[in-house]
């Protein structure tokens, strides 16, 4: 039976809005547990939710792939539910030796790829971008940002 199609949005930069807390990482000592339990105040990115729910809507599975420590994973499910965003999968990350291109694609290997075929991914950061593209998947850059 051939696999559902579905689709891999990223949290941080894509579908969330994490400016308010990024000061805890940009100072000296960072604050990472800080800015990573602060995530329950981010905002919806409305034009991204909007792409988020028309592949919701077309019948794809919605696979949330973030490298939030999995520690904080039930305040992502918080956030989550708060704004109304429904999915199939959460994968938040225990890999935090990797480099996020290499988190993702470890979880794209042994955890997506097993259960669906990835048809598109959504993301923000030019290294996982990269990955998705250099692994010959169609990945919509929605920050442009240069690393
Ligand atoms: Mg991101």
């Amino acid at each position: 039976m051939a696999k559902k199609k579905c689709v891999v949005f990223d949290l941080d930069g894509t579908l969330c809005d994490l400016n308010h807390r990024l000061k805890y990482i940009q100072c000296f000592p960072k604050q990472s547990e800080r800015f990573h339990s602060s995530c329950v105040g981010d905002t919806l990115i409305p034009r991204v939710f909007e792409l988020y729910e028309m592949f919701r809507n077309g019948g794809y599975a919605m696979v949330i792939l973030t490298c939030r420590p999995k520690k904080y994973e039930h305040l992502t499910i918080e956030w989550l539910k708060t704004n109304g965003v429904k999915y199939d999968v959460l994968i938040s990350s225990d890999k935090q030796e990797l480099t996020d291109n290499k988190a993702k694609k470890f979880y794209k290997e042994h955890v997506i790829e097993p259960e669906y075929e990835i048809a598109f991914a959504v993301d923000d950061r030019k290294m996982v971008i990269d990955m998705w593209r250099e692994e010959g998947i169609t990945c919509l850059d929605v920050a442009g940002n240069t690393h």
